[in-house]
């Protein structure tokens, strides 16, 4: 779908996924002007396909281009677009327990523009891939705190999914995968002293009844399974917190997951700190197990959907 600047998305066609045509100069190119979504779309026992709040995946993208001088596809015609080129891709769409068909929605600016500037012109497109599970079962996360790089600023991007949040981070990540860890846990720029969130997931703490997550603002992406997340946990009866958390909040910590489109909810073995490492407890007798297990119920549809989150999608 293409739309010109100051004008809407009209309407859109399916393609076979092939190479993109771009002026050299394009927005996207040149400034970064663009922004991605990423969901996934299961199959349930019964055969079915279900799309986990794509909505809400469209809303956050309509946020994120009103911050970005970029026009969005209406909600509507956002899921419409990610069904079709689910329906269109039926066939990829692993057995139930197999992976998912990981969907990504893109707005770029693809028009030409020169100067520091919007682009004159856009395209919205979504593509597919299948994915295997990435955090299978039990597999946990080590994370490390450190104090030297920044994943967001005060006033930045961080709360949105811009496409340029994402390769400031690359170096980083990389040398602690280096040194053993899964993931960075980044502190806020402004005082180093809060727990954010990892590269791509949100993060919480679990300590006795009372769970835990830093509350969102312009630095911290509000992740579509944290919200769901906090949800379950409420209907479950913990005591849900979201406040300003501490790195000695986390060391303290019974339990420590990251949540997200990718990981689900993901046990942490362990957090390391300045040299100091603490580990936490996993596995099935957990409460990360409990509420992993309920969303990942929820998403394949073998738990009654009671917050109506899932769409089905009708097949031919
Ligand atoms: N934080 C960041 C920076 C992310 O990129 C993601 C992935 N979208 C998340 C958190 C988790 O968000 P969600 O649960 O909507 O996938």
């Amino acid at each position: 779908m293409k739309c010109t600047d100051g004008e809407s998305f009209s309407h859109g066609f399916l393609a076979r996924y092939s190479k993109l045509e771009l002026d050299p100069s394009a927005a996207i190119l040149n400034y970064g002007q663009g922004l991605l979504e990423g969901l996934k779309a299961q199959r349930a026992k019964d055969g079915q396909i279900l799309l986990f709040r794509p909505e809400e995946h469209g809303l956050r993208m309509k946020m994120g281009a009103e911050r970005l001088c970029m026009p969005s596809p209406s909600v509507e015609q956002f899921v419409d677009a990610l069904k079709q080129t689910v329906l269109a891709n039926q066939h990829w769409v692993p057995p139930p327990g197999k992976g998912s068909l990981y969907v990504r929605p893109l707005i770029i600016g693809s028009g030409p523009v020169l100067r520091m500037g919007p682009a004159p012109e856009y395209t919205f497109l979504v593509y597919a891939s299948p994915v295997g599970n990435l955090h299978k079962g039990q597999m946990s996360m080590k994370l490390v705190i450190q104090d030297k790089s920044h994943r967001a600023t005060p006033g930045g991007t961080g709360g949105i999914k811009s496409i340029t949040n994402y390769s400031p981070v690359f170096k980083p990540i990389s040398e602690a995968k280096a040194a053993g860890f899964s993931d960075i846990l980044f502190l806020d720029a402004a005082t180093g002293k809060f727990i954010e969130e990892a590269s791509s997931c949100n993060v919480f703490t679990v300590k006795g009844n009372v769970i835990s997550t830093p509350a969102l603002q312009d630095t911290i992406l509000p992740g579509i399974t944290r919200k769901s997340i906090i949800d379950i946990a409420l209907s479950f009866k913990y005591q849900v917190e979201e406040c300003l958390l501490m790195v000695e909040d986390v060391m303290d910590a019974d339990e420590v997951f990251c949540t997200g489109t990718a990981v689900g909810v993901t046990p942490v073995a362990s957090v390391t700190y300045q040299g100091k490492r603490c580990e936490y407890k996993t596995g099935d007798d957990t409460v990360t197990e409990r509420l992993r297990t309920k969303l990942a119920a929820i998403q394949t549809g073998t738990a009654e959907d009671d917050f109506g989150w899932t769409s089905t999608l009708n097949q031919a």
